[in-house]
Protein backbone atom coordinates (compact mmCIF):
# COMPACT_ATOMS: atom_id res chain seq x y z
CA UNK A 1 0.00 0.00 0.00
CA UNK A 2 1.14 3.60 -1.01
CA UNK A 3 0.34 6.59 0.88
CA UNK A 4 0.78 10.25 -0.28
CA UNK A 5 2.31 13.12 1.89
CA UNK A 6 -1.42 13.79 3.49
CA UNK A 7 -1.33 9.81 4.66
CA UNK A 8 -3.99 9.32 2.29
CA UNK A 9 -3.85 5.88 0.29
CA UNK A 10 -2.93 5.69 -3.44
CA UNK A 11 -2.44 2.50 -4.07
CA UNK A 12 -2.51 -0.43 -3.72
CA UNK A 13 -0.89 -4.02 -4.52
CA UNK A 14 -2.39 -6.22 -7.15
CA UNK A 15 -2.82 -9.10 -4.57
CA UNK A 16 -4.97 -6.23 -1.93
CA UNK A 17 -8.33 -7.49 -2.39
CA UNK A 18 -8.14 -11.23 -2.78
CA UNK A 19 -6.40 -10.91 0.53
CA UNK A 20 -8.72 -8.34 1.87
CA UNK A 21 -12.04 -10.45 0.54
CA UNK A 22 -10.43 -13.32 3.12
CA UNK A 23 -9.38 -11.62 5.76
CA UNK A 24 -11.47 -8.27 6.45
CA UNK A 25 -14.55 -8.68 4.52
CA UNK A 26 -15.58 -6.33 1.40
CA UNK A 27 -15.29 -3.15 3.24
CA UNK A 28 -11.59 -3.20 2.87
CA UNK A 29 -11.75 -3.88 -0.82
CA UNK A 30 -9.29 -1.81 -2.53
CA UNK A 31 -12.04 0.31 -4.34
CA UNK A 32 -13.56 1.83 -0.50
CA UNK A 33 -10.10 2.42 0.83
CA UNK A 34 -7.96 4.57 -2.24
CA UNK A 35 -8.10 8.37 -1.88
CA UNK A 36 -8.83 8.16 2.28
CA UNK A 37 -6.83 8.59 5.10
CA UNK A 38 -4.94 5.66 5.76
CA UNK A 39 -5.02 6.09 9.85
CA UNK A 40 -9.42 6.32 9.15
CA UNK A 41 -8.12 2.03 9.39
CA UNK A 42 -5.79 2.20 12.22
CA UNK A 43 -8.04 0.95 15.42
CA UNK A 44 -7.40 2.66 18.48
CA UNK A 45 -5.92 6.00 19.21
CA UNK A 46 -2.34 4.78 20.70
CA UNK A 47 -2.29 2.98 17.06
CA UNK A 48 -2.53 5.54 15.12
CA UNK A 49 -0.07 7.47 17.34
CA UNK A 50 2.89 5.17 16.70
CA UNK A 51 2.03 5.13 13.18
CA UNK A 52 1.89 8.88 12.92
CA UNK A 53 5.40 9.28 14.70
CA UNK A 54 6.85 6.11 12.02
CA UNK A 55 5.95 8.05 8.77
CA UNK A 56 7.15 11.39 10.63
CA UNK A 57 10.45 9.85 11.25
CA UNK A 58 10.89 7.99 7.73
CA UNK A 59 9.66 11.27 6.04
CA UNK A 60 12.38 12.96 8.20
CA UNK A 61 15.15 10.93 8.03
CA UNK A 62 14.75 9.06 4.37
CA UNK A 63 15.54 5.79 5.66
CA UNK A 64 13.38 3.13 5.96
CA UNK A 65 11.70 1.55 9.14
CA UNK A 66 11.34 -2.25 9.52
CA UNK A 67 9.24 -3.63 12.48
CA UNK A 68 7.46 -6.97 12.66
CA UNK A 69 4.24 -7.36 13.98
CA UNK A 70 1.36 -10.10 14.00
CA UNK A 71 -1.32 -10.48 11.12
CA UNK A 72 -3.44 -13.47 12.54
CA UNK A 73 -6.83 -14.66 11.38
CA UNK A 74 -8.68 -17.22 13.71
CA UNK A 75 -6.93 -20.14 12.84
CA UNK A 76 -3.88 -18.81 11.55
CA UNK A 77 -1.03 -16.90 13.05
CA UNK A 78 1.10 -15.03 10.73
CA UNK A 79 4.29 -13.16 11.65
CA UNK A 80 4.72 -10.78 9.35
CA UNK A 81 7.06 -8.11 8.87
CA UNK A 82 6.12 -4.29 7.73
CA UNK A 83 8.46 -1.85 6.26
CA UNK A 84 7.66 1.77 6.25
CA UNK A 85 9.57 2.96 2.75
CA UNK A 86 10.12 6.26 1.85
CA UNK A 87 8.70 7.64 -1.64
CA UNK A 88 9.11 10.70 -3.67
CA UNK A 89 7.14 13.51 -2.45
CA UNK A 90 6.93 12.15 0.95
CA UNK A 91 4.83 9.12 0.20
CA UNK A 92 5.36 6.51 2.10
CA UNK A 93 5.39 2.98 1.20
CA UNK A 94 3.90 0.54 3.61
CA UNK A 95 5.16 -2.72 2.69
CA UNK A 96 4.37 -5.75 4.54
CA UNK A 97 5.98 -9.47 4.45
CA UNK A 98 4.87 -12.63 5.62
CA UNK A 99 7.59 -14.18 7.73
CA UNK A 100 5.79 -17.20 9.12
CA UNK A 101 2.67 -18.86 9.44
CA UNK A 102 1.21 -21.40 11.57
CA UNK A 103 -2.21 -22.94 11.69
CA UNK A 104 -3.75 -23.68 14.56
CA UNK A 105 -7.39 -24.62 16.16
CA UNK A 106 -9.83 -21.67 15.32
CA UNK A 107 -10.06 -18.75 18.06
CA UNK A 108 -13.36 -17.88 18.39
CA UNK A 109 -12.54 -14.97 19.98
CA UNK A 110 -11.02 -13.36 16.44
CA UNK A 111 -13.95 -14.52 14.41
CA UNK A 112 -15.30 -11.44 13.73
CA UNK A 113 -19.02 -13.22 13.07
CA UNK A 114 -19.13 -13.97 17.03
CA UNK A 115 -21.82 -12.41 19.07
CA UNK A 116 -20.18 -10.13 21.74
CA UNK A 117 -21.31 -8.90 24.90
CA UNK A 118 -20.52 -5.19 26.57
CA UNK A 119 -16.99 -6.33 27.97
CA UNK A 120 -13.97 -5.46 26.25
CA UNK A 121 -10.83 -7.33 25.99
CA UNK A 122 -7.14 -4.91 24.74
CA UNK A 123 -5.42 -6.41 22.24
CA UNK A 124 -2.32 -5.12 21.60
CA UNK A 125 -2.10 -4.17 17.58
CA UNK A 126 1.55 -5.09 17.01
CA UNK A 127 1.35 -8.68 18.28
CA UNK A 128 -1.81 -9.72 19.28
CA UNK A 129 -1.59 -10.47 22.92
CA UNK A 130 -4.34 -9.81 25.11
CA UNK A 131 -4.27 -7.78 28.12
CA UNK A 132 -5.43 -9.79 31.54
CA UNK A 133 -4.73 -9.03 35.06
CA UNK A 134 -1.61 -11.23 35.29
CA UNK A 135 -0.01 -9.16 32.53
CA UNK A 136 -0.39 -9.86 28.56
CA UNK A 137 -0.60 -13.15 26.89
CA UNK A 138 -1.28 -15.39 23.71
CA UNK A 139 -5.11 -15.29 23.02
CA UNK A 140 -5.31 -19.04 23.04
CA UNK A 141 -4.45 -18.81 26.76
CA UNK A 142 -6.51 -15.79 27.43
CA UNK A 143 -9.45 -18.01 26.43
CA UNK A 144 -8.76 -20.69 29.15
CA UNK A 145 -7.80 -18.15 31.56
CA UNK A 146 -10.68 -16.49 31.05
CA UNK A 147 -12.87 -19.39 30.80
CA UNK A 148 -14.35 -18.67 27.25
CA UNK A 149 -14.68 -21.79 25.64
CA UNK A 150 -18.17 -22.31 26.28
CA UNK A 151 -19.13 -18.82 26.13
CA UNK A 152 -22.07 -18.35 23.81
CA UNK A 153 -21.15 -14.92 23.83
CA UNK A 154 -17.41 -13.04 23.82
CA UNK A 155 -15.65 -10.10 24.70
CA UNK A 156 -15.01 -7.22 22.03
CA UNK A 157 -11.66 -6.72 20.98
CA UNK A 158 -10.28 -3.47 21.80
CA UNK A 159 -6.77 -2.19 19.97
CA UNK A 160 -4.05 -0.70 21.70
CA UNK A 161 -0.41 -1.30 22.15
CA UNK A 162 1.66 -3.14 25.04
CA UNK A 163 4.21 -1.47 26.79
CA UNK A 164 6.84 -3.98 25.65
CA UNK A 165 5.92 -3.15 21.51
CA UNK A 166 5.43 0.25 22.38
CA UNK A 167 8.99 0.57 24.00
CA UNK A 168 10.08 -1.15 20.79
CA UNK A 169 8.56 1.02 18.29
CA UNK A 170 9.95 4.09 20.68
CA UNK A 171 13.68 2.60 20.30
CA UNK A 172 13.44 3.00 16.53
CA UNK A 173 11.85 5.85 16.56
CA UNK A 174 14.78 7.20 18.59
CA UNK A 175 17.43 5.07 16.85
CA UNK A 176 15.74 3.88 13.39
CA UNK A 177 17.31 0.78 13.42
CA UNK A 178 14.44 -1.87 14.20
CA UNK A 179 15.19 -5.51 15.69
CA UNK A 180 16.14 -6.64 12.25
CA UNK A 181 18.20 -3.86 11.02
CA UNK A 182 17.81 -4.09 7.11
CA UNK A 183 21.00 -4.93 4.99
CA UNK A 184 21.38 -2.91 2.13
ZN1 LIG B 1 2.52 -6.00 21.77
Amino acid sequence: MWVDAHDRIIRVSPEWDAFALENDGADAVAGNLLGRPVMHFLTGDSVRHLYRSLFTRVRRTGATISFPFRCDAPALRRYMMMHLIPCRNDGIELRSEILKVEPRDEVCLLDRYQPRNEDYLQVCSWCRRVHLDQGWVEVEEAIVALDLFESPVLPHMSHGVCPNCFDEVHRQLQTGEGPDKQRS
